[in-house]
């Protein structure tokens, strides 16, 4: 992991992205940019049936970023997509990527897991509220954890927190530009506010938040709206299988996959030993 090798990366990461930002930001106000979009005047109410479809893209990229995460992308685009789905949902490819790995290791453990489901967090708004304001604390954590908690690094995150805030504010403002108002309020806005909820909800259910009688531990659904979810946006609700093999782009094939692997020791075992 990239974070892992230089103590600045963070920092440098998002900063860059700031400067990258503002020049695109002052680019388009020097410019003139009219938006993409047409103005409130030339709007139809009808084009708000495209919303559902808007969204449906805004969470493939979040699933599209997950994989990105885990390496699933073929190595030579797996970057190039982590970023961009990183920019369309504004927490940026590193934050998510520090971040779920940290879930992975870390699973509904309350004091180091981004979001974890215990008795503590189980309501959905609860545990939503929780993820909120959990995750610039865990990326702290992480920064501690790797490189001590002193005096020196407090202040030092401190700064970085302040660069990351800073840099997501010029994201979204160039997005309120780069849009014009119509796409940024009747489209992007709506599409990020559903999706964050969405995989909020998704966080949730697949750590076993409809039986908790059972405990709080990774699971694969697919029945009712889970099922459709699975078809749409590559077998998302297997997550317990996720868990277990995360380097299946769609972690719905971990059993055909175990399968062929079995099969395929039992062949070469079959084959007998090489000379
Ligand atoms: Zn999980
Ligand atoms: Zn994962």
């Amino acid at each position: 992991m990239r974070f892992r090798h230089r103590r600045a990366f963070y920092v440098l990461y998002d900063g860059t992205y700031l400067v990258l930002f503002s020049a695109i930001l002052a680019t388009m106000l020097a410019l003139g940019w009219q938006g993409l979009t047409p103005t409130w005047a030339e709007f139809n109410w009808w084009w708000l049936l495209a919303l559902p479809l808007v969204t449906h893209l805004h969470i493939l990229a979040s699933v599209f970023i997950h994989n990105c995460s885990h390496g699933n992308f073929p190595k030579a685009i797996n970057r190039l997509v982590g970023e961009l789905c990183g920019i369309i949902v504004l927490t940026r490819y590193a934050s998510w990527e520090i971040i779920h790995r940290r879930h992975h290791k870390y699973s509904d453990d309350l004091d180091k897991d981004p979001h974890p489901l215990t008795k503590e967090t189980a309501g959905y708004w609860k545990f939503t509220w929780h993820t909120i304001t959990n995750v610039e604390r865990q990326l702290q954590m992480q920064f501690f954890d790797l490189y001590g908690d002193t005096e020196e690094n407090r202040s030092f995150e401190k700064r970085r927190a302040f660069t990351s805030y800073a840099t997501n504010i010029v994201l979204i403002a160039c997005w309120y530009v780069f849009l014009g108002p119509v796409g940024f309020f009747l489209f992007f806005l709506p599409a990020s506010v559903i999706g964050f909820l969405h995989i909020n909800h998704f966080n949730w259910c697949t750590h076993n938040a409809h039986k908790p009688e059972e405990g709080y531990f990774p699971v694969n659904l697919d029945h009712g709206y889970y099922w459709v979810g699975n078809r749409i946006w590559f077998g998302i609700y297997y997550h317990g299988y996720h868990h277990k093999q995360a380097n299946l782009f769609n972690p719905m094939r971990y059993e055909a996959f175990q399968k062929a692997k079995a099969e395929r020791l039992a062949a070469r075992k079959a084959a007998g030993p090489r000379a």
